[in-house]
């Protein structure tokens, strides 16, 4: 029987339509998608800084436009701040106007962490003259000012470049701060010392018009010791040996937190110190240029991996960027637990590094001032800020180390802190951010005074890690926390709508890397909280085994 004739297939729907443009320029796809891309296709975010020191710091807050003020002033630093007294969870229905503040948060970069004794007087400086004596150590290494007038901008840029700190990129589009270990260039345990391909970094690329305008942030890690959560940035650069070739390091790309947590991955490669600002152009060059611009919620780094994968992603970096192969290479260790170099320890040249802790990362000009002054009467000229919220000194004298860590914790940091206030971190939250739906860094204060009162007779074998958000974003790295606290509207017993937080239970970095378990049934109200921690800490400390960490709990 012959057989039937078959109709050819009909191309279906879907093969008939042209793919959807993801906004990749090196796909030629340079038509502006979204409203950010359309303000950053006029006119670079760098060109606000001439129009900020020539009109709007003379003319004021009114004078700026508003593709300026909540778009290119981020490319220096600034964000307008929330206006006090409007409450969380209704911002999606307030007029960007009437949200504003006429104040602004700036931001300083401090990439690796490192300041000087004289840079930070100049930033306890601004702080005291222009900032009501506010200053926020981030979990980025950053400094952040609030209640910065337009007016004093120029003023304080001044003062930062006279000393070698700048505000440039901290925010917006572009390569952010290039997080590094705070120990260094001191600690026993590094073989390679990174700082010069952090400098490097900064010198080439920090404030290149090529490379300020990304799909969004990009993110670097650049650390022998693990201890600048390489698992969490777009590109991090961690020690290892190379069995030949000796010392250098692990590359990893596309982590990330937020809504679509990620981990960075390995592509597998060994890369030596000299070359990793250029490994380092090639994978942001490959972000400008493949990243995805359509949706702002998918134009990170990390989405383009998740679709290309390591290989090919490795293949696009030696072929199109580097135009040469790179060297297999074995993975970088991991830590064990978090390296936040809190306490008093031994550097390789005999002196001391001395690690404190504020509470979640609050501090102020005063206490910066007191710092400084304390470091030098130590022997030391140098400090370093962490990515845990916390400072180092370095340097120090051991003969000096006892008035020091005396001194300091007159002004409230602490060199042997409870392991709540060593563990706990918060980000900026209602009190200055618009996004926020709840308060953060006071209800930080608040929770770790509760829990040393309450858990002062619970002996952990490691500090358990509260990180606390004032809304889905994840500032505060929520969800790498063994305890994370997402800020949101919650309902308590009395059936009332009140601030709160969803928690995530166990995530965190190192050999424990990964995202904490959300419990749909672990919602707590803010008043609720302390009891919250404490039933958690103590079912914890009477169910687990010896040796069992949170994370595997
Ligand atoms: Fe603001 Fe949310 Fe980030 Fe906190 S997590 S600083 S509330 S955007």
């Amino acid at each position: 029987m012959p057989e039937r004739p078959v109709a050819p297939a009909r191309p279906r729907r879907a093969e008939t339509r042209e793919p959807r443009s993801e906004g990749q320029w090196a796909l030629g796809q340079r038509e502006p998608l979204n409203p950010n891309e359309v303000f950053k296709q006029a006119d670079d975010g760098l060109n606000v800084r001439e129009r900020i020191e020539t009109v709007y710091a003379r003319e004021g807050f009114a004078s700026i436009s508003p593709e300026d003020l909540r778009g290119r002033m981020r490319w220096w630093g600034l964000y307008t701040q929330r206006r006090p007294g409007i409450e969380g969870g209704r911002t999606a229905t307030i007029a960007p106007e009437d949200l504003d503040d006429e104040y602004f948060m700036l931001r300083v970069r401090v990439d690796g962490g490192a300041l000087t004794t004289e840079q930070l007087r100049v930033i306890a400086d601004i702080s005291i003259d222009f900032g009501r004596d506010t200053a926020d150590i981030t979990d980025r290494e950053n400094i952040q000012f609030h209640w910065i007038r337009v007016e004093d901008v120029p003023e304080i840029w001044r003062r930062l470049e006279g000393v070698g700190l700048s505000t440039t990129e901290a925010c917006g589009d572009t390569p952010r701060v290039v997080l590094g270990s705070p120990v260094s260039g001191v600690s026993a345990q590094e073989v390679l010392n990174p700082e010069p391909a952090i400098q490097e970094i900064c010198r080439r690329f920090i404030g290149d018009p090529t490379l300020s305008n990304l799909p969004r942030k990009f993110k670097t890690s650049i650390a022998w010791l693990a201890d600048a959560a390489p698992e969490i940035n777009d590109v991090s650069f961690v020690g290892v040996e190379h069995p030949e070739h000796g010392p250098g390091f692990d590359l990893l790309v596309g982590g990330a937190l937020s809504t679509n947590p990620r981990l960075a991955e390995r592509l597998g490669v060994w890369v030596p110190l000299d070359e990793v600002p250029d490994v380092w152009h090639g994978v942001i060059q490959i972000f400008r240029d493949y990243g995805y611009r359509r949706l702002r919620h998918r134009a990170r780094l990390k989405f383009l991996v998740a679709d290309w994968g390591t290989e090919k992603f490795r293949d696009v970096l030696e072929t199109e960027y580097l135009h040469r192969s790179l060297l297999d290479g074995p993975a970088a260790p991991l830590p064990d637990q978090p390296l936040d170099h809190i306490g008093v320890h031994d550097q390789i040249d005999g002196n001391k590094y001395v690690g404190l802790a504020p509470i979640a990362g609050r501090v102020s000009g005063t206490v910066l001032k007191s710092v400084a002054d304390s470091a030098q009467k130590a022997g030391s000229g140098r400090i370093r800020l962490t990515p845990y919220q916390k400072l180092v000194v370095l340097d120090v004298r051991p003969e000096a180390v006892d008035a020091l860590v005396e001194e300091v914790s007159a002004v409230g940091l602490e060199a042997n802190p409870s392991p709540w206030r060593r563990s706990t971190m918060a980000c900026t939250g209602i009190e200055f951010c618009k996004l926020a739906i709840v308060e953060t860094k006071a209800r930080a204060h608040t929770l770790v005074a509760d829990l040393e009162e309450r858990l002062d007779h619970i002996e952990l074998e490691r500090p358990l890690s509260i990180h606390i958000n004032g809304c889905p974003n994840s500032c505060a790295r929520i969800q790498t926390a063994d305890i994370g606290l997402k800020g949101q509207i919650v309902t308590n017993d009395a059936g009332e709508q009140v601030e709160g937080f969803q928690v995530h239970l166990g995530g965190g970095l190192g050999l424990d890397a990964g995202f904490g378990r959300k419990l749909r049934s672990h919602k707590v109200s803010s008043a609720e909280l302390g009891d919250y921690v404490v039933r958690v800490t103590e079912n914890f400390v009477k169910q687990h085994e010896p040796g069992e960490r949170f994370a595997q709990w």
